[in-house]
């Protein structure tokens, strides 16, 4: 940094002294014209000008015809929770002309082609600029090193050519930069050409970012040359502050791998959202709108956008084109609404319970469907639930079961909790574009029929930034927390400048209702409907949520449905709260347990142990927990399958040699209890290689089988207590050449769940 401002001051330096030597000369010529001619009327006149009056000259020139040039400051760094750079400014260079200093149009023709050539600009172009009398003639912002390079031997070539060399000079210029190019995009959010923030926090928090460009002022007289006396200021530029975000550059990518995978298994139409939150904080770790856009190219829309609007009539294709590009830099996590669906009910059963008007002895009834003011509404299980408890109308997520807890709690108290929380205001987090919650009224006042429907989650919207918020008061014993993006603003020295604080807004329910529910949530994320969101080890609560928009933005003649799962995790003193939904999956599976409740169950999988939240496993789980594969290298056979054995695993044996030469999985590998190591004792078998099959579609039992007739080695992830349960993907693909004895992991997904 301190060298780039000594460049400009000494640019500056430059400039002035060069303008102070033109005048000595000019007075020494004009002394020896008066010296020679005498004191004639105008040269009499001109020199009482210049002694006498030069400083209200000076004066009169610095308010009339002043060239008010700004010196960029550098715009702020955008780092992540742990310092990594999101967003910076590179140094780039303006190339600027000083006409003034030109001595004869041989010089302009001369310059004016070589910068053509370097710049790529039209040669007139410079040519006419280089015709007015000016110390300050911008030809191109934000020039490159190599373009700088050619620069700096063209004024050496000049100075050979007796061109003064500050005709044409470089000043320092900044250029944003994403080291991480997609990731987070829609939050970060971009610049414009003048370095301005146009998106994301790049617009939210423009001014702490912006800093204060400096100023050089020269000044030139009524006919535009260069005058005898130079005034000159330069006023430094202050640097822009920095942010350090809360968002974890680790947790973002991991959010982002798994919601991309599954926009393209599930053909989504609409993107996806994904939030991962600090329920104590308010912090936001991943704030994620797949798929995303390159920070650093932000005008280029994907090549299926493109395809789809050269498919419209010429004259659309530009408004086409544009909506597009909203569209993708759209944060949907806070300018979305969309209906929640069964994620709701979670508030309509904490509501009932801190009311007292259910708990746990309270039962409900299901026949398939139930009636309010004359319109039968079903569950989505037609034949019906029966007779349920409380616990087990969460579990089931029945709607008519729902229906009865909404009559119980009623539309005032509804409305109230509704506001409570914090569904009726924008939340405040600190990003552009917060979108409102759409209810049936303003006054929170409803038809019975619209009281029905809520309590189960469907026909009111609200962004997903606000859901996730208000999960996060059952997480953390009932209190509803600011969310936001901004930790820390540090000043150019790296001075912390301001902190952002947890800010408690108040308490909705109580610890106690707070922990029935959480309780309930992690029983339902084990064998309930949100049992696809189960993550072996760690107490994970959790509710799938499956609903219709009413509308088919794709055309392919079905209502599109959201698909979403929002949990928690651990259960008891949760630490971290994932919202995942995915806008208009047109694939086979839509339902939230389908859809949504894997990528769940795949994210926090990685996230939890990468925030080290303590392993909590159930016996079941421990029985089945990877043991870690000894060095079975350079023993001989009989002693590594000794020891192999020892370890709690069978061998395979490749080869004819004596002693073991390699071993897969390798050492250090964790594999499942009752795994398979394969041992190589010569050369040869090292090098057999065998194709991964397809192990997709399979139930647990069967993919165990394939699996010991490939030599291959399992890891089970995901929902595998049923026989309903069938494998939907694999770590490594189907065709992928391997060794005898890899390991894969292979999540399994539950079916005959429909929410
Ligand atoms: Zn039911």
């Amino acid at each position: 940094m301190a060298n780039k401002q000594r460049t400009i001051k000494d640019k500056l330096r430059a400039l002035s002294e060069n303008i102070q030597r033109n005048f000595k000369l000019r007075s020494n010529i004009l002394l020896a014209i008066i010296l020679i001619v005498g004191f004639g009327a105008a040269i009499c006149r001109l020199g009482y000008l210049q002694i006498f009056m030069a400083d209200e000259l000076q004066q009169k020139a610095v308010d009339q015809q002043l060239t008010d040039t700004t010196i960029s400051a550098k715009r702020g760094t955008i780092y992540d929770a742990n310092g990594k750079i999101l967003a910076t400014s590179a140094s780039v260079w303006r190339v600027v002309l000083a006409p003034v200093y030109f001595e004869n149009d041989e010089e302009r023709r001369f310059v004016a082609e070589e910068l053509s050539e370097i710049l790529g600009i039209d040669e007139e172009t410079i040519y006419e600029k280089s015709q007015a009398k000016l110390y300050y003639s911008e030809i191109k912002r934000k020039i490159e090193s190599d373009t700088r390079e050619k620069i700096l031997e063209l004024q050496d070539e000049m100075k050979e050519k007796d061109i003064n060399p500050n005709v044409v000079f470089l000043m320092d210029d900044y250029k944003r930069y994403y080291p991480y190019g997609d990731l987070a995009s829609s939050v970060i959010g971009f610049t414009g050409s003048d370095d301005q923030g146009l998106s994301g926090i790049e617009y939210q928090y423009d001014k702490e970012l912006t800093g204060t460009p400096g100023r050089l002022i020269t000044a030139t007289n009524a006919q535009g040359t260069a005058m005898p006396f130079q005034y000159s200021q330069n006023i430094d530029a202050v640097d822009g502050h920095n942010l350090v975000l809360t968002i974890d550059e680790t947790i973002q990518s991991i959010a982002e791998k798994y919601m991309e995978q599954a926009i393209e298994e599930h053909a989504v139409y609409n993107r996806g959202v994904c939030i991962i939150m600090d329920v104590n904080t308010g912090a936001v770790k991943a704030m994620a709108s797949v798929g995303g856009f390159d920070l650093n190219d932000p005008y280029t829309l994907p090549e299926s956008a493109l395809e789809e609007i050269r498919k419209l009539p010429e004259e659309e294709r530009a408004a086409a084109e544009s909506a597009a590009l909203s569209k993708m830099w759209r944060n949907k996590a806070v300018s979305d609404t969309y209906y929640p669906g069964s994620v709701f009910k979670m508030f309509t059963a904490a509501m009932g319970v801190e009311e007292n008007l259910v708990d746990e002895s309270s039962t409900f009834y299901c026949p398939g469907y139930y009636t309010v003011t004359g319109q039968t509404m079903h569950c989505h299980l037609r034949s019906g639930h029966g007779t349920q408890t409380f616990r087990e109308s969460i579990k089931n997520s029945c709607n008519p079961a729902f229906m009865q807890q909404g009559e119980k709690i009623g539309t005032e108290l509804f409305w109230q909790y509704y506001q409570a929380f914090g569904f009726s205001e924008r939340t405040g987090i600190d990003l552009p574009g917060e979108a409102n919650d759409i209810f049936f009224s303003e006054d929170g006042s409803m038809l019975p029929v619209n009281l029905a429907t809520a309590s189960f989650g469907q026909n009111f919207a609200v962004t997903p930034i606000q859901m996730a918020t208000a999960v996060c008061s059952i997480a953390n014993g009932g209190y509803i927390v600011q969310p936001h993006v901004v930790s820390q603003i540090l000043d150019d020295e790296g001075n912390v400048y301001s902190t952002t604080s947890t800010e408690v807004k108040r308490q909705v329910i109580s610890s106690e209702t707070a922990a029935l529910i959480a309780d309930i949530l992690e029983e339902n994320a084990v064998s309930g409907s949100g049992k696809n969101g189960y993550v072996a080890g760690y107490r994970v609560a959790g509710k799938t949520g499956t609903s219709e928009k009413k509308n088919d933005s794709n055309g392919d003649g079905v209502d599109d449905y959201i698909a979403s799962f929002c949990g928690f995790a651990p259960a008891e003193n949760a630490e971290v709260v994932c919202l995942v939904f995915f806008d208009t999956p047109t694939g086979d599976a839509y339902y939230g347990s389908q859809v949504a409740a894997p990528v769940f169950a795949q994210i926090m999988s990685e996230v939890l142990p990468y925030l080290q939240v303590a392993t909590q496993y159930t016996e079941e789980e421990l029985a089945q927990l990877d043991t870690i594969a000894g060095t079975y290298v350079g023993l001989s056979v009989s002693d590594a399958q000794t020891a192999a054995s020892a370890d709690g695993f069978t061998t395979s044996v490749k080869g004819s040699g004596d002693t073991v030469l390699a071993q897969v999985p390798g050492a250090g590998t964790p594999i499942p209890q009752g795994g398979n190591v394969v041992l190589y004792t010569d050369e040869d078998s090292a090098k057999t290689q065998i194709e991964m099959p397809d192990l997709t579609g399979y139930t647990v039992y069967d993919v165990n089988y394939l699996c010991s007739l490939y030599d291959i080695n399992i890891s089970i992830t995901g929902a595998t207590d049923s026989y309903l349960c069938t494998a939907t993907s694999q770590s490594i693909p189907a065709g992928t050449m391997v060794s005898p004895g890899t390991l894969v992991t292979v999540n399994f997904t539950a079916g005959g769940f429909s929410d």
